[in-house]
């Protein structure tokens, strides 16, 4: 078994952005970038046009621009292991990472993993059905595209993504409705106040969506109203899940604290999370601003910040 001095686990912006400093800073950082625990390249590989990364005037197809952080991370040096890491033991030095196939030893470790949205499991909604075809977990990455334009669109939720997400669809829709199964908004005050007052915004309480149909498109939902159990169907260009994300961490077994809502917890302004030499970047450890370019940001600070630690060791 090899011992590395830096490992990275999860292939993201943050991953592949962590390995491409650690690896141009000489840690030789092998890389586990995931298998069935959804796709190597994260959350983007499940977006299409990616209008809002730097650099990219015209957008670029989330997919592709994973392939140039893969092929960026790659050119000076990461090694790259297409595989899951099913367990980790910090309680021993250096670390012990168990994959799928390999078996590592690492001094320092970077946790990338990031969140996975919340689907709800709505007849029409899965793959191979309307999903990725009016149907997404995610308005800001997928809500300009030319199929939602002028048409009435449906979020599902009532927390601050819900109404966040309804405001920015707003841009493009020609109504947006948020479905909410109570008749209070968990958002904050402030948002929920702005969903209320958007005049192109309408909330539909104590709701559900129980299925969605269409042809190539979404073109109905069929809403049921939870008090009276009553259902009505409605036109549709669009329904968007902002049911809230789940941080991956399974593989952690507990070993970091989280927050109350799963996500690591790092040391303000920094990656460290309260065992020496583990870092996480990404959105596995940020539920507030969860972009691809702050994703990024955050894994060259973990690089940065293994890279100090490591060298404060005396592992160089
Ligand atoms: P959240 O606060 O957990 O809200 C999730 C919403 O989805 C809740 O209203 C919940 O309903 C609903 N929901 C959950 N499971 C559902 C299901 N199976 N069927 C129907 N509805 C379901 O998640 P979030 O809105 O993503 O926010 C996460 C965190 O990020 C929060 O701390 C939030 O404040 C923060 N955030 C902040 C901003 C901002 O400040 N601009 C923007 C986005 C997120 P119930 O209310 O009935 O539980």
């Amino acid at each position: 078994m090899e011992t590395h001095k830096l490992v990275i686990i999860g292939s993201g912006p943050a991953g592949y952005t962590a390995a491409m400093y650690a690896a141009r800073a000489k840690l030789s950082p092998l890389l586990f970038e995931g298998f069935m625990s959804g796709p190597a390249g994260g959350q983007l590989m499940t977006t299409t046009e990616v209008e809002n990364y730097p650099g990219f005037p015209e957008g670029i197809l989330g997919p592709q621009l994973m392939v140039h952080f893969r092929a960026q991370s790659e050119r000076f040096g990461t090694k790259i292991l297409t595989e899951d890491v099913e367990s980790i033991d910090f309680s021993k030095r250096p670390f012990l990472i168990q994959g799928n196939a390999t078996k590592a030893q690492a001094h320092a470790v970077i946790i990338a993993t990031g969140a996975t949205a919340k689907r709800l499991e709505i007849a029409g909604a899965g793959e191979g059905e309307f999903w990725q075809k009016g149907v997404t977990a995610c308005a800001v990455c997928d809500g300009a595209a030319p199929i939602f334009r002028n048409k009435p669109l449906f979020v599902i939720g009532g927390g601050d993504s819900a109404v966040e997400e309804a405001i920015f669809l707003t841009k493009y829709a020609s109504r947006v409705y948020i479905v909410h199964r109570r008749h209070e908004f968990r958002a904050s005050k402030i948002m929920a106040e702005r969903a209320m007052k958007h005049p192109k915004i309408e909330v539909i309480w104590d709701s559900v969506i129980e299925k969605i149909s269409g042809d190539q498109v979404v073109r109905k939902v069929f809403l049921k109203q939870l008090k009276t159990g009553k259902t009505e169907e409605r036109e549709a260009g669009g329904v968007f899940f902002a049911i809230g994300h789940q941080p991956n961490t399974g593989f952690l077994n507990g070993q970091l604290p989280l927050s109350e809502t799963g996500y690591i917890l790092v040391k303000a302004g920094t990656t460290y999370t309260n065992v020496e030499g583990v870092f996480a970047a990404g959105d596995v450890q940020d539920h507030v601003y969860r972009q691809a370019v702050t994703a990024a940001g955050s894994g060259c600070m973990a690089a940065l910040d293994a890279e100090r630690w490591l060298s404060s060791k005396e592992i160089e």
